[in-house]
Parts: C-alpha cells; structure tokens; sequence
C-alpha cells in the first residue's frame, strides 16, 4: 500500500505579483540568477527590476531550446565563482522553466519559477525535458527537487497570445486520462523514483478535468477578447498547479507519448507542446477505445478551444500512412517509453491504426 506525492513548496497566484517578487526570493537566498525568456524580457524588464529591488541579481537571456548544451551554459552562469546565484529564478515559458530547473539542480540553488504564459505542467514539476537543437525530443530527466516557488502572475498570462493559453489547455486535458492510464495499468508515478499515486494526485487530475469542463471554454472567450474573468484565473490554475501536479503524481502515458514521437515530423515544429498533447490525448481515446461519446465530445471541446483534432491541423497531409507508422514506432522504440503506461498490449500497426483511426472518426464530427 505504498504512495507518494510531490509538489512545487508553494504556489502564489495574484494579479501584479512580479512586482513583488524579492519578497518569495529573498528568503531562499540574496543572490539570484534570473534566466529570461527573450520574448518577454523587454516588456518585462521594468516589473522584474522593481520586483527584485534588494536582491543582487544577474539577468541571463535563455537561448530558445532546453538542450544539454544550454543546461551546462546556464549551470556555469550560476555556479560563477566568488558569486554563485543561491537562487535561479526562470522567467518565461516551459522550455526555460525546465533548463533553469535542471541547472538549479546541478548547481544546488533554489528555483523561483514565474511562468509567463499558462502553456504547460512545466512550472511545478521536479521534470524537465530535454530536446536537441532542432527541437526533437531527446529525454526526460527526473529531478530530485520540485521548484521552491511558483509565482503566477494573472497579469502577465493575460498579456500573452491567447495561443498559448489554448495549449494549456491541451496539455492540462491530458492529464486525468493520462492519470486514468496510469491507474489501469497500475504503473508508478514520478515521485522519488515511482510509487503508486496517493488518493489526493488522483483528486488533482479529477479536478483539472472538472474545471477544464466547466470553465475552459469561458475562460478561452475571455482571454481571446483581452479580458481576466473567474474562469481565466481558474483555468491558469488548472494549466499550472492541477495539471502539474496531476500528471507528476499520477504520470504521463500515450498523449504525450504520441506528442514526443510527433516532434520527429518537421511539419509538427510550428505547434506548441501542448497543441500536441491534445492531439494525443485524441489518439489516446481511441488507443483505449473508449465510449465514442467521450471521444466525440472530447473532440468537440478541442474544436472549441482551438486546438488540432486532425491530423492536417498538425500540417501531416502527405504521405500519412508512411508518416504515422515512423511516429508509431519512434512511440514504442524504447521499451521505458510513457506510452507504455497505457493499459493496451502495444504494438506499431495498433498505435499506427489509432492515430489513423481518431483521424477519421474526427473527420466525421460536423
Ligand atoms: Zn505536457
């Protein structure tokens, strides 16, 4: 009757919170390393020089791909001797988030994580994943601290193109099925090396499905025409804290399976992660061949949110067939893959004919 959970030590969501940002880093530390994601560090400059004032800090543009390489660069930025950084704090979105995560780590500092678009389950988690420098997934690493810190600011999710607020979404749709994967074919979350999810991961992921429902198309609207509503804070929660939590506490399985073997297609580099993993949890509804009304209004939603429900949507339109038995057996090729943890006996020409499947089912959802 083993379990375990994780989770980031705090989550602090407020309007205009980045102005106050010394007050969650200073007590971790009173030199900071702050690694910024170059779309937002002009327009941001301002709120983090007076979030900061007090804290010596060193501004470092991140480099545009979670890569080994830009892992062992920020590692050396913070580790500079006679002024190491105690504290890295990311600004910007996951791929930052994770290589400043993975560099904390290395280094020993305390992660202030504050993320500026509400896009991905990067922000909580003690998992980073690492791309190559094309943007092809090459591993996932499993750290052994979550972030100290997370601050969301509404504010500035708000100011983001309502593209990433929509993958989000998707990323975030992933994680009760994924969780539900998980449970029926009993596998080990992520926590500490893997235990069995605890009663309070699996609540997490059947929130985030809940307020997903209940607020996601809402808060889409909203967001769309520029405005911050209940449904808009709830959803960044659920983008954020629920869906990180759930998918770390109860784990991935063939949404984001599909979503990593995807990035192998040139035509898949445009979309974001969370664009992606919508898609797969498509296919993963038809992997498991669940209740076509799931599907169908699983579909639905997507089309309401905005997010791919074909596979021309993700730009494959030539040579499908071909393209989808390479994704199929990329998804498989290491048998520790994620997608493992879906309760189907896996096989190239099954995931092939579920992807090509949910395609054609989707085609027929007017
Ligand atoms: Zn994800």
């Amino acid at each position: 009757m083993a379990r375990a959970f994780a989770g980031p030590g705090k989550y602090i969501q407020r309007k205009g919170e980045i102005r106050a940002l010394a007050q969650h880093v200073t007590p971790l530390g009173s030199r900071a390393l702050v690694l910024v994601d170059p779309a937002v560090a002009d327009s941001l400059q301002p709120a983090l020089a007076a979030g900061l004032e007090g804290v010596t800090v060193r501004f470092e543009r991140f480099g545009g791909e979670c890569t080994h390489a830009e892992i062992d660069r920020i590692t050396a930025a913070t580790a500079t001797p006679g002024s190491a950084a105690e504290v890295i704090v990311a600004v910007g979105g996951g791929k930052t988030i994770d290589t400043a995560k993975a560099a904390a780590i290395r280094t020993g500092a305390r992660m202030v994580i504050v993320p500026t678009i509400a896009s991905t389950d990067a922000p909580c988690s003690a998992v980073a994943v690492v791309y190559d420098a094309h943007g092809v997934f090459a591993e996932t690493l499993r750290l052994s601290r979550n972030p100290d810190t997370v601050v969301m600011d509404p504010d500035v999710i708000a100011a983001a193109p309502p593209r990433f607020f929509a993958a989000g979404i998707g990323d975030a749709l992933s994680t009760f099925f994924e969780a539900r994967s998980n449970a029926e074919s009993r596998t080990d979350n992520y926590v500490a090396g893997g235990f069995p999810r605890t009663l309070a991961g699996l609540a997490i992921a059947e929130t985030c499905q809940a307020v997903l429902r209940r607020d996601g198309i809402k808060a889409m609207i909203a967001v769309r025409a520029g405005l911050c509503t209940t449904a808009v804070e709830n959803i960044i929660e659920a983008n954020t804290l629920l869906s990180g939590l759930g998918f770390e506490n109860c784990g991935c399985s063939a949404a984001h399976g599909i979503h990593d073997a995807l990035t192998r297609l040139d035509e898949t580099h445009g979309l974001l992660h969370g664009e992606k993993v919508a898609f797969g949890t498509l296919c993963l509804l038809m992997l498991e061949n669940r209740d076509p009304a799931e599907i169908e209004e699983t579909i639905r939603f997507c089309r309401a949110i905005g997010l791919p429900t074909r596979l021309a949507d993700l730009g494959i339109t030539e040579d499908v067939p071909a393209k989808i038995e390479r994704v199929a057996a990329a998804a498989l090729k290491n048998p520790g893959a994620i997608i493992y943890a879906t309760p189907v006996t896996l096989s190239v020409p099954l995931l092939r004919d579920s992807i090509l499947a949910l395609d054609a089912f989707s085609a027929t959802i007017r």
